[in-house]
C-alpha cells in the first residue's frame, strides 16, 4: 500500500521522483487513479478557458507573452467578445468560467468586475480568474462581483530560483504564497501549482514543491511541463549557467505525471487539471494519461481562433489550431473511451465529512 495525505512523507516522495521501474510507477498511477476515484469521484469538471488578453507587464523568463517580447502582437478582447465566449461555455453545459490573461492594467479592476456581474447572469457559472498579480483592493472588487476562485501558481517553492525566473515588477516585491493566502482570506477557492522541469530545479525542489501544496491546502493545483519558448531568455540556458547545478529535474511526460500522482495523493480533495502544457507534450495520449494519473478537471480553449494563436506563453500549445467545437468532440471521445463523465454544476473543491 502507498501511503496518501499526511502519511505520505518527503522521503516517500522523493524516492517516487528518481523511480525508473515502469511497473513500480503503474502502481503509482493506479493509486492516484483510486484516491482520485474515491475521494472526487469519477466526473471531470470542464472550465471553459477564455484567453482575455496577452499583455502583460511583467518579465517573467519562461513566458513567451512577457512584456520584453516585442515580436509579440498583443490583444485584449472586448466585453462582447468575452462574454459571448463565456454563452457558449454555458452553452456546452460547463459549470465554470475561466479568464486568463497576462498581467494586464488595461483590464481594470472595474471593466473585470463589470464582466463578473454580466457572466453571473448567463447561467449557473462559477468564475475563476487567473490575472496574475493583481491589488488586494482589485481582487476584493472581484470577489464582490461573484468571483469564485483564483488561480496563481506559485511556480517554484525555491525563493532563489523564483526569483531568478519571475523578476519583481518594479518596487512591488512578488510573493504569490502570501498572495494566496489573502486571496483564500477573501473567501476565494485558491489554485497554485508548478511548472515540471524548470532550468535549475532539482527532484529534491519538486519536494518541496509537493509538500507546501499540502500545507497550503490548495483547492486547485496546475502542474504542467515546462516547455521553452525560444523567444525568452530562460530558453537559452547559458544565460543561466548558476541555474544548471546538481541532478536537474526533466520535463518529460513521466515526470509531470508523477508529480500530478503525487499531489492527487497529499491533497486527496483538491482538484486538479490534466493540463494543456501536458497534452502539447504528448498530443496522443498526455491529456488521457493525466486524467488516468489522479486529474479530474479539463480546461476545453473557448477563446477566439484570431486571439488564441496570439496567446504564446509557451509554443505549439495542444489546440491552438482547432476550433472551439473539435476541441470540444475530442475531449468528448477522450472522456468516453475512458468511461468518465463531463462534472455538472460548479465542480468546486470537495470538503470531506461534508
Ligand atoms: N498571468 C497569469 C497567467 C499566466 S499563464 C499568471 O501569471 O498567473 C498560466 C501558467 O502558465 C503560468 O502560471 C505558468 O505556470 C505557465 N507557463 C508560462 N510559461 C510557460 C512555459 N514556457 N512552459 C510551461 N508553462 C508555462
Amino acid at each position: 500500500m502507498i501511503p496518501t495525505g499526511e502519511n505520505l512523507t518527503r522521503d516517500d516522495i522523493l524516492r517516487w521522483l528518481h523511480e525508473p521501474d515502469e511497473e513500480k510507477l503503474q502502481m503509482l498511477w493506479d493509486t492516484a487513479d483510486r484516491v482520485r476515484h474515491e475521494v472526487v469521484g469519477d466526473a471531470v469538471h470542464l472550465r471553459g478557458l477564455i484567453e482575455v488578453s496577452n499583455h502583460c507587464a511583467r518579465t517573467c523568463r519562461y513566458c513567451g507573452v512577457n512584456a520584453e517580447n516585442k515580436a509579440v502582437e498583443r490583444y485584449r478582447m472586448t466585453e462582447d467578445e468575452i462574454l459571448s465566449c463565456a454563452k457558449r461555455a454555458a452553452e456546452y453545459g460547463f459549470g465554470t468560467v475561466v479568464m486568463q490573461a497576462g498581467e494586464d492594467e488595461g483590464l481594470s479592476g472595474k471593466f473585470v468586475a463589470g464582466i463578473i456581474e454580466k457572466i453571473k447572469t448567463l447561467g449557473d457559472l462559477a468564475v475563476t480568474l487567473s490575472l496574475g498579480e493583481r491589488s488586494d483592493e482589485d481582487t476584493g472588487l472581484w470577489k464582490e462581483a461573484g468571483a469564485n476562485r483564483y488561480l496563481l501558481r506559485f511556480e517554484t517553492s525555491d525563493a532563489t530560483l523564483y526569483k531568478k525566473i519571475h523578476p519583481d515588477r518594479g518596487a512591488r516585491v512578488s510573493n504569490r504564497i502570501e498572495q494566496l493566502k489573502r486571496l483564500r482570506g477573501m473567501g476565494y477557492e485558491i489554485g497554485g501549482g508548478v511548472m515540471v522541469g524548470i532550468p535549475g530545479q532539482s527532484y529534491d525542489t519538486l519536494a518541496d514543491d509537493l509538500m507546501l501544496m499540502r500545507q497550503l491546502d490548495l483547492d486547485m493545483i496546475g502542474i504542467g511541463p515546462y516547455i521553452p519558448h525560444p523567444a525568452t531568455p530562460l530558453a537559452d540556458r547559458s544565460l543561466f549557467p548558476e541555474l544548471v547545478k546538481g541532478v536537474q529535474a526533466l520535463s518529460d511526460e513521466t515526470t509531470v505525471c508523477k508529480v500530478l500522482a503525487l499531489a492527487r495523493l497529499l491533497c486527496p480533495e483538491a482538484n486538479l487539471p490534466s493540463t494543456t502544457a501536458l497534452a502539447t507534450i504528448n498530443r496522443e495520449a498526455g491529456r488521457a494519461h493525466g486524467l488516468s494519473r489522479g486529474a479530474n478537471v479539463v480546461m476545453p480553449n473557448l477563446t477566439p481562433q484570431q486571439y488564441r494563436v496570439l496567446y504564446e506563453i509557451y509554443p505549439s500549445k495542444a489546440g491552438i489550431h482547432e476550433t472551439a467545437e473539435i476541441g470540444m468532440d475530442a475531449i468528448r471521445a477522450q472522456l468516453a473511451a475512458l468511461g468518465r463523465s463531463a462534472g455538472t454544476g460548479y465542480g468546486s473543491r470537495k470538503h470531506t465529512g461534508e
